[in-house]
């Protein structure tokens, strides 16, 4: 798992770029300097085009009746250089909104930008320090159907995308294949706070909590003074929870079994914490802390889905991490609460979803056939942004 830089920017072993579908919307961004932005209660995203020329051997055969020959091969090799469209991730700590407004300006505004295409409520709190610090138009977009627009690209369109988590498994990512037919599903975004979307053609939020991603930061920062949320992911790898809380063999001796409650299931969340007399280590207080959240928001989750008969539920928000602690967590607890009606899939692009939607939003407006400078486009070859 990596860390923040001094700047506040961080990256991610999956946070790695995209390569488009070939598709109509993306023909004439090559050279574009197309990208969009997300800024949420806690991370700024940042989702950028960029085109890739790279090199490809092809193989073609001839006839396999023959034996080969010194003149006659089989096979012949060719190179050829074929253009790929990639999408790019980064984010920030909204404490660098400035850093991140900087990497724009320095890497991604030119001449002929106009707009930035930005969602979530920073979109409304930083538009007067965007437009002042890039000189561009903020053109805001609607947070939810930027979720459930990037959701619905990435599940139909970028292979290995969606994945089962399971713990002590050969391989513990079940990868899903992508597919067009992706609805219902219920999206439940971790992000500071939690949002449940249910989605067909039309989505709707159904629900959603408080207590989330920025709980975690928050209380977890208040209980062990470390302020960096991978070091508290760190710290709770590390921990024990069963020291800090209460489980069914503390109150019963064993398990409960009449209920099915075998003795190892947690009670009580930080249940131990006021009587026990002894210190908590940090270790063993974000490992329970992350386990309440992650418990809590499983079957926050799993109630949604049954009430609205989904049986697909993506999880999405950087309080994820792709953390084997988060992601086990939240499987066991849906497991737990469903016995395997309901399946917890993960995402790999997770707190990006939202990025994504905003960059389709603008890629699609600039591809319009209407859209103003459609006409230069189509002489220049030069994309209108
Ligand atoms: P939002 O749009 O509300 O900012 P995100 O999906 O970006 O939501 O997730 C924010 C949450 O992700 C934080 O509250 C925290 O729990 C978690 N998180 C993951 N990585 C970091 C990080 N490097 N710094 C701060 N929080 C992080």
């Amino acid at each position: 798992m990596a860390d923040c830089d001094r700047m506040g920017r961080s990256t991610h072993s999956m946070d790695k770029s995209i390569t488009l579908p070939p598709d109509e919307i993306f023909r004439n961004l090559e050279n574009a300097k197309r990208f969009a932005i997300d800024i949420g209660g806690s991370l700024t995203k940042l989702a950028y085009y960029s085109t890739v020329q790279h090199k490809v051997a092809k193989v073609r055969s001839f006839d396999h009746s023959v034996k080969e020959t010194e003149n006659d091969p089989l096979y012949e090799i060719s190179v050829q250089e074929e253009i790929i469209a990639r999408l790019h991730f980064i984010k920030f700590e909204n404490a660098y909104i400035e850093t991140c407004l900087d990497f724009i300006k320095d890497h991604l505004v030119n001449t002929e930008t106009k707009v930035i295409k930005a969602t979530g409520g920073g979109a409304h709190k930083f538009k007067d320090l965007i437009e002042k610090k890039l000189k561009l138009k903020v053109d805001k977009e609607d947070e939810m159907s930027c979720l459930i627009k990037g959701c619905n690209f990435v599940l139909r369109n970028i292979p290995h995308e969606a994945f089962v988590y399971v713990k002590h498994a050969d391989s513990e990512f079940r990868f899903q294949n992508t597919h067009p037919d992706i609805f219902p599903y219920l999206l439940v975004n971790i992000g500071s706070g939690v949002s449940i979307v249910e989605s067909e053609d039309k989505f709707e939020r159904i629900g959603g909590s408080s207590i989330g991603g920025g709980t975690f930061w928050g209380l977890g920062a208040l209980l062990t003074k470390t302020k960096r949320f991978d070091e508290l992911l760190q710290l709770a790898s590390r921990g024990q929870h069963t020291s800090v809380d209460m489980l069914v063999k503390d109150i019963y001796g064993g398990s409960y079994g009449s209920l099915g409650l075998t003795g190892d299931l947690i009670a009580s969340s930080f249940g131990k914490s006021a009587t026990a007399d002894k210190e908590f280590s940090k270790e063993d207080m974000a490992k329970s802390l992350l386990h309440m959240i992650s418990n809590d928001i499983g079957q926050l989750a799993c109630l949604y889905a049954k009430l609205h008969n989904l049986s697909r539920v993506y999880f999405g928000g950087f309080f994820i991490r792709g953390h084997p602690v988060t992601m086990h967590t939240i499987t066991y607890s849906i497991n737990f609460f469903t016995k395997g009606e309901v399946q917890a899939l993960f995402l790999r692009h997770e707190g990006y979803l939202g990025a994504i939607g905003a960059f389709l939003k603008g890629a699609e407006e600039d591809t319009e056939p209407h859209a103003a400078g459609a006409q230069r486009n189509e002489t220049t070859k030069r994309p209108d942004v």
